[in-house]
């Protein structure tokens, strides 16, 4: 068995097959110059293969197949991305953003995909009271890089980490992914734009392959990052330890979160340890550093 190593990855981004400024090429030649392992063309309802993309083997990132299946319900947008499929998937609406939600991720298990739910929180279109009942989803994005996505709480509205703990505390087991939602690879790169570079996944696995990543992905065996490195990650019922690679002289505190996303324990430092009590339902590890990048470990679930 070879030893595992950290493969970098974006999750959802577009091309000119939907709203993208860029053609698929350039998408791939810009996360290959920019240190990505893997990427997912996630255009809306389309999905994207490059035809020579082997011979581009050296210079881009291994293309997992994917794609954002994008409908409304009730007037929401309901978007979420399937990751590894094999063929392109005509989405369905239907009469409550649960239902749709429900709709497509069961046709996103059925593609052999894993289903994941994108920016809850853009155009408000619902939050953790619509997701809670939907079974099969393997993920939702704690961050998403698009201006519009409104992930930090405010305005009495629940953050993307509020979303999240809400539906752990409720039972669910659902994982946190960052990503970029990138449209935007020309012209000046600016916060109001939807660039690409803002938020990945880091993954566990042995080999860049298509299997490996997604077998990994799927165990939840990454962590998600909007900048900060976690160089090693022990992510364990008996005990959780990160350690943090930082940049310079950059400060990181880990927080441990705990059901309801209380504040469990709280560290100073490149290196933090929990050993979680038979009381936590579920631990989670948030960093932040001082140059204001944040990543976020999978939770651990400790009871059952
Ligand atoms: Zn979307
Ligand atoms: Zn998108």
């Amino acid at each position: 068995m070879s030893p595992r190593q950290w493969f970098k990855g974006n999750l959802h981004t577009h091309s000119t097959n939907s709203d993208g400024d860029a053609g698929p090429q350039h998408v791939a030649g810009w996360y290959g110059q920019h240190g990505y392992d893997f990427l997912v063309l996630s255009d809306h309802n389309h999905l994207t293969v490059i035809e020579d993309a082997a011979e581009h083997a050296g210079d881009w990132p291994m293309l997992l197949l994917g794609e954002e299946l994008t409908v409304a319900a009730t007037g929401r947008p309901v978007h979420l991305n399937g990751i590894g499929i094999g063929a392109r998937i005509e989405p369905v609406t239907r009469d409550t953003v649960t239902e749709a939600l429900q709709a497509n991720v069961d046709l996103v298990r059925a593609a052999g995909g894993l289903a994941s739910i994108n920016h809850p929180n853009y155009k408000w279109a619902f939050d953790d009271r619509a997701m809670q009942a939907v079974e099969g989803v393997w993920a939702f994005e704690v961050f998403n890089g698009h201006p519009s996505t409104n992930n930090l709480p405010a305005g009495g509205r629940p953050g993307t980490e509020q979303i999240w703990d809400r539906l752990l505390s409720g039972g669910k087991r659902i994982l946190g992914v960052a990503t970029d939602d990138a449209h935007h690879f020309k012209g000046e790169f600016g916060p109001e734009r939807a660039n690409p570079g803002r938020g990945w996944v880091s993954v566990e696995a042995e080999a860049c392959t298509p299997a490996e990543i997604m077998s990994s992905l799927e165990a939840g065996r990454f962590y998600a990052s909007t900048g900060a490195v976690i160089g090693a990650l022990k992510n364990e019922k008996t005990e959780i330890v990160l350690e943090i690679e930082p940049r310079s002289d950059e400060a990181c505190t880990v927080t441990f979160i705990g059901s309801r996303g209380r504040e469990l324990w709280r560290v100073d430092g490149n290196t933090a340890r929990y050993r979680p009590s038979k009381l936590d339902t579920y631990v989670r590890a948030f960093v932040q550093t001082s140059r204001g990048t944040r990543a976020w470990t999978q939770p651990v679930f400790v009871s059952g």
